[in-house]
């Protein structure tokens, strides 16, 4: 990991948790990663947080050149050279730093692509022990876990093929002969990139996105580069975020969930049973600690605004102005997050006079709370900011939408724990997961939100809001829909619901209650973290384990039989289709005929593939891939076998259905491990 200026930025209770992770001898304690034609310098920081120490690498050292200094003092900025030894430093640097501190690894996860010249990393560790490039390949897959988090390709970090092989100019000079191999492993045909996620794709055998719909798009997005099998067989799966909840969850809120939960809620807090013991909190109780939470994020951000004229140097008067902003009985909406523009932090200003009605209705109002920080390099996104805080300065909405400055994590947890309702209207599907509704989720505070990344899959109807409209019209039209939806939506349910009752909005409680506890046991780090153990560490352990012993024999099993296939996969044709076979009646009275293919295998042997009948059926929902396996019935000679399926009768070879062969093996961590498919 990577953070700028982090001793500066740590709180001082944290700034005494850092410590230099290698001590003793000052010139072994340095990590060295070979950059293009010179050496990058790392010092290792360890920083414990809870029970996990994390190490961060730091090359502001003396003997790095100035600009080498400057490498890890900024996440994003500089050009592709800054990125590409960034992304050196952390992935080889990294690795490096596991070894110098003994520490054992076992699986690899890899968040996004930043860090995926580790795998480089440790071919080069493997190929320095002698082992043989594809074999060294077969053992980082299996024991590497990738997670991409970006839905849009040019999300992507990819650097031009010759930087790349200039950058790793040094492996090359040990190791020429794999330099093709190497490149192969992250090359972006079309555009001679080389593409981070291609990399991180080719060395891990376990590979998701961050919701269920990110894992759609993802599986969307990688489809060719898994040679163009069906979106549903591609090999990307997902593993949805979760926020850790003693973190975000307010103190008041945690009292109250210790009074009425089971005891070790905590613990079990990824039970779904645990979580229906909220129906026993009184409603009156929930909805005071709410209050108090509310009113103390709208302290929070008077504060806030004081401070921010007083910097500006506004006169006395506007900023003791600011004592009568925001209502704590008023519905308040909150919108907190990054101004990245497909957020489209804006969207609820479409039509402001309607707006101006919600706002500023004298028995039902309506107020906002922004806060936000752009990219620095983002332009648009700092727009937006201009343009909300503009807004927020008309007479009409002064005191009743507000800007909050120096969002952080601290003005973050006021705001998810403070507001009553929590807006979200990405780009749908922009959003890979998101996080901050699920943190406001578990503080009672109810989701209005596009059913986009984790809120896709976590709104059942009776938790929350959806902002509805076409997901396949172009963009403007979305908007519209988006638009009109949140509008429709907030006259005709959330305020009137808000409203209903008085001082105590029992319909509302209910609400947040059916939140609470239908979106808490799954939205959590718990939940996430045995997922990643159970469907990703453990399997990728087991599988390392199975490929290292006895002197790698399986890892080389695996390369050897890949490599064979991959030589030899053209000589494998379907020579012939026949749809005209012998009738038959199926199990629900239904005409079956039978199909017959011809396979031509060279030296393949057959029982390493797959023959498949292919074809799509409509049901309710779209149009569904079925994919029937056929059985070998003749050999017609050494490598020419005839396989069999009955199917439909109507269904004719070419415009209704299809017969596909792939490579199979038991040792390959999934179906479609080689992206070989033959048709015909
Ligand atoms: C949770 C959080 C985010 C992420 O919010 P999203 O809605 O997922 O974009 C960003 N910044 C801070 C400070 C957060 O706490």
């Amino acid at each position: 990991m990577i953070l700028p200026s982090f001793r500066s930025t740590l709180p001082i209770s944290r700034r005494r948790l850092l410590r230099r992770a290698i001590r003793p001898n000052p010139r072994s304690s340095l990590i060295e990663v070979p950059v293009a034609d010179r050496t990058v310098h790392l010092k290792v920081w360890q920083v414990q947080v809870g029970r996990v120490p994390v190490y961060l690498l730091d090359a502001d050292i003396e003997i790095n050149s100035p600009w080498d200094r400057e490498l890890t003092a900024q996440l994003y900025g500089g050009n592709q050279d800054t990125r590409i030894a960034q992304e050196m430093i952390l992935g080889i640097g990294g690795v490096k730093a596991l070894r110098a501190l003994g520490i054992a690894t076992g699986a690899f996860h890899i968040n996004e692509g930043h860090a995926a010249f580790l795998s480089i990393e440790r071919s080069r560790e493997h190929l320095d022990k002698g082992l043989e490039f594809h074999t060294a390949l077969e053992v980082i897959r299996s024991s590497t876990v990738f997670t991409t988090h970006t839905p849009v390709p040019a999300g992507h970090d990819a650097f031009p093929s010759p930087m790349f092989e200039h950058y790793f100019g040094g492996l090359f000079a040990a190791y020429g002969q794999h330099k093709q191999a190497f490149l192969r492993l992250g090359l972006d045909d079309r555009r001679q990139l080389f593409n981070m996620t291609f990399l991180a794709l080719n060395t891990a055998a376990i590979r998701g996105g961050v919701s269920k719909l990110h894992g759609h798009v993802s599986r969307e997005m990688f489809r060719e580069f898994h040679g163009g099998i069906d979106v549903g067989e591609v090999p990307i799966g997902h593993i949805t975020n979760g926020v850790h909840l003693p973190t975000w969850l307010a103190p008041e809120l945690k009292e109250l969930y210790h009074r009425f939960l089971p005891g070790r809620w905590l613990s079990n807090q990824a039970h779904e049973d645990v979580w229906k013991a909220v129906e026993l909190i009184p409603a009156e109780s929930l909805w005071s600690v709410h209050q108090e939470l509310k009113e103390r994020l709208i302290r929070l951000a008077r504060a806030n605004l004081r401070e921010q004229r007083r910097r500006n140097s506004l006169p006395a008067s506007q900023i003791e102005e600011v004592r009568s902003y925001l209502n704590p009985k008023s519905l308040t909406i909150g919108f907190a997050r990054r101004f990245a523009t497909y957020k489209r932090a804006n969207l609820i200003f479409s039509d402001p006079d309607r707006l101006d009605r919600l706002i500023n209705d004298p028995d039902r109002p309506v107020q906002f709370i922004f806060a936000g920080k752009a990219h620095p390099a983002d332009h648009p996104g700092q727009e937006l900011i201009r343009e909300i805080y503009r807004l927020s300065s008309q007479d009409r909405f002064r005191g009743k939408i507000v800007l909050l400055e120096n969002y952080d994590i601290n003005l973050a947890r006021a705001l998810v724990q403070g507001v009553d309702v929590w807006l979200n209207n990405p780009r749908r599907p922009y959003e890979a997961s998101g996080t901050s509704g699920q943190k406001a989720a578990l503080n009672g505070v109810i989701n209005f939100s596009v059913l986009d990344g984790w809120w896709e899959e976590g709104f059942d109807g009776s938790n929350g809001w959806s902002i509805d409209g076409r997901t396949d019209a172009d963009w403007e039209t979305q908007e519209k829909e988006n638009v009109e939806s949140i509008y429709r939506t907030l006259e005709q349910e959330i305020i009137p619901l808000y409203y209903n009752q008085g001082t105590l909005p029992f319909q509302w409680v209910s609400r947040m209650k059916r939140s609470i506890m239908t979106l808490s046991p799954k939205y959590n780090t718990h939940r996430m973290v045995i997922d990643y153990v159970n469907d990703a560490y453990i399997p990728s352990l087991k599988r390392t384990r199975l490929f290292v012993a006895d002197g790698y024999e399986e890892a080389k099993k695996v390369a050897d039989y890949k490599r064979f296939i991959l030589e030899n996969w053209h000589q494998v044709r379907i020579s012939e289709v026949n749809d005209e076979g012998p009738r038959s009646t199926g199990g629900a009275g239904e005409t079956l005929k039978e199909v017959n293919a011809t396979v031509k295998f060279g030296p393949v042997w057959f029982k390493d593939t797959a023959v498949e009948l292919v074809y799509y059926e409509h049901r309710h929902d779209g149009w569904h891939q079925v994919v029937l396996p056929m059985e070998p019935i003749r050999q017609l000679s050494e490598n020419i076998v005839v396989f069999r399926a009955n199917i439909l009768e109507h269904l004719k070879h070419g415009p209704h259905f299809s017969i596909r062969i792939h490579p199979i093996s038991a040792s390959f961590a999934r179906r479609f491990e080689l992206p070989l498919v033959t048709r015909f």
